[in-house]
């Protein structure tokens, strides 16, 4: 049913942000996500400044039974972030950060990028693990888990969260932290889109760098198997500091590759040591020396700052994505065979696959616990096909399926939900294993019995409590 014009003035004139139709011209920029695959048109959008704004849109859209879709960084490749017909909830004005120095904290708001965040947490010499990008959406990240280049050391996104404000699903202002819904804290922690729009969260924070040494080494695909193996027997010992992650792809075309590899199969450990500098040069060493036929290495010192946007020019808006994911305890060669085999048919030079070394302080809980599951996996696996024509996109989401139904024997099970597909919602318990799943269909059932937040890799309120 269409919203009367005297409502939507109203809305207007109690929110300080922006209220926008269709038609109206800030409207497709702020409904637009990440990935063009998932085209929603929502019936409004609101463009919140603050807690006070997403409440009183929630309010809004459930005195009219409107679904609710809630955009922070909108990256998910799976679409969550928009609506056909609801109000969309657009965060992208809530980026304020502070950062508390002497306490080693932060507080964001619920619409940061990382690029803001590590930009101001960087000024103070302290970081938390964010992505291996820096363009993407704080929120659902944190929310999710959060796989990074400092996760060895620090444990993963989500374990720094020490508190969050939320609007509930009746637009209510419920707080998490250790002592207040301890319970809720727990489950933001890994699955947390559930439960209410998050506002702002506070993330504890350690030293680091400023410098980091970070780069990858690129290798002919032919030493993939060797790659592998040199992964498990040596890196796998690695200290805390060291986080590397495989990466398999088309080499571009860029100076820092020989020519004669530009467009062919390669694959890669991308390297990032945010510890001494006599420990982080003898790993990046071992790593140079201990496969055969290296070639394109940029590993150096950085400003972590600038390594978490290294990889941000290739992963832009305007592409057509579809991603999925595996953990791994073992890279066998019948599985490296299955990859290389893909690899091999692969023709988009925008797609690949990462290999994100697990371990370290991800296998640690933080205190209090996450609902968070499969952290003592020793890799996970993610297949990011990508291109950037929609009549080809087709092709490449087939080829993704492909390639996880033949690797699904060799996996270890559990899901990432940051790198779930939208048609894999039957993964969702071994994203929690069955004790967090149960605990967490527990709490949103306390929290959203309705499910008014569902587009999310949802956990189902028990409708029979
Ligand atoms: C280029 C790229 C690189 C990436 N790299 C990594 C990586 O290195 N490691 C990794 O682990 N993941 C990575 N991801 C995955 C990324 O972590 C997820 O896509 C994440 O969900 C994106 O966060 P977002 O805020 O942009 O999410 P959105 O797409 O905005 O939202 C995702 C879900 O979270 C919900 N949500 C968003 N904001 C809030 C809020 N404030 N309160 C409550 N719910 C909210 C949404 O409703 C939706 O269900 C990457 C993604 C991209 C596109």
């Amino acid at each position: 049913m269409p919203i009367a014009p005297a409502a939507l003035a109203k809305l207007e004139s109690t929110v300080r942000g922006q209220v926008l139709t269709p038609g109206q011209p800030q409207f497709d920029a702020a409904r637009e996500i990440w990935n063009l695959l998932h085209d929603r048109q929502p019936a409004l959008v609101v463009r919140c400044t603050g807690h006070a704004d997403v409440a009183t849109a929630v309010r809004f859209a459930r005195e009219r039974d409107l679904e609710i879709a809630v955009k922070g960084g909108g990256h998910h490749a799976a679409g969550h972030a928009s609506c056909d017909g609801g109000l969309l909830l657009d965060l992208s004005l809530m980026r304020g950060i502070h950062v508390d120095p002497e306490r080693q904290t932060a507080i964001a708001q619920g619409g940061c990028t990382w690029a803001g965040f590590d930009h101001e947490t960087q000024e103070f010499g302290l970081a938390c693990t964010g992505p291996i990008v820096s363009m993407t959406g704080l929120p659902g990240f944190l929310l999710g888990g959060g796989f990074g280049w400092l996760q060895r050391k620090l444990g993963l996104g989500c374990d720094h969260l020490v508190g969050a404000d939320l609007v509930d699903a009746e637009g209510r202002y419920v707080r998490a932290s250790d002592t207040e819904n301890p319970e809720l804290l727990w489950g933001l922690r890994g699955a947390g889109w559930n439960f209410g729009v998050v506002t702002s969260m506070e993330l504890k924070l350690n030293r680091v760098g400023p410098e980091v040494l970070a780069g990858l080494v690129y290798f002919p695909i032919e030493r993939f198997a060797e790659l592998c193996r040199f992964h498990c027997a040596v890196i796998d010992d690695a200290p805390a500091e060291l986080t590397t992650w495989l990466i398999l792809r088309l080499a571009p075309n860029v100076p820092a590759i020989p020519e004669s590899f530009h467009g062919r199969p390669v694959c890669a450990i991308a390297f990032c040591h945010c510890g001494e500098k006599i420990d982080a040069e003898h790993w990046a060493d071992r790593i140079r020396e201990g496969v055969a036929e290296r070639f394109g290495d940029s590993i150096i010192w950085r400003r972590y700052e600038e390594w978490q946007r290294a990889l941000d020019g290739r992963w832009g808006n305007g592409f057509y994505n579809d991603w999925r994911s595996f953990y791994f305890d073992e890279l066998q060669p019948k599985c490296i065979d299955v990859i290389r085999k893909y690899l091999m048919r692969l023709d988009s030079p925008y797609t690949d696959i990462k290999i994100p070394h697990m371990g370290g302080a991800v296998a640690r809980e933080p205190e209090g616990g996450a609902a968070f599951a499969n952290r003592h996996r020793r890799y996970c696996l993610v297949i990011q096909a990508r291109s950037s024509d929609q009549k080809e996109s087709a092709k490449h989401l087939q080829w993704a399926k492909d390639l996880q139904s033949e690797l699904q024997p060799f996996s270890a099970g559990g899901a990432y939900v940051n790198f779930l597909a939208p048609d894999e919602s039957s993964r969702m318990r071994s994203a929690y294993g069955e004790d967090g799943y149960r605990r967490l269909v527990a709490l949103k059932t306390r929290m959203d019995p309705g499910n008014v937040f569902h587009l999310n890799p949802n956990i189902a309120p028990d409708r029979n409590a």
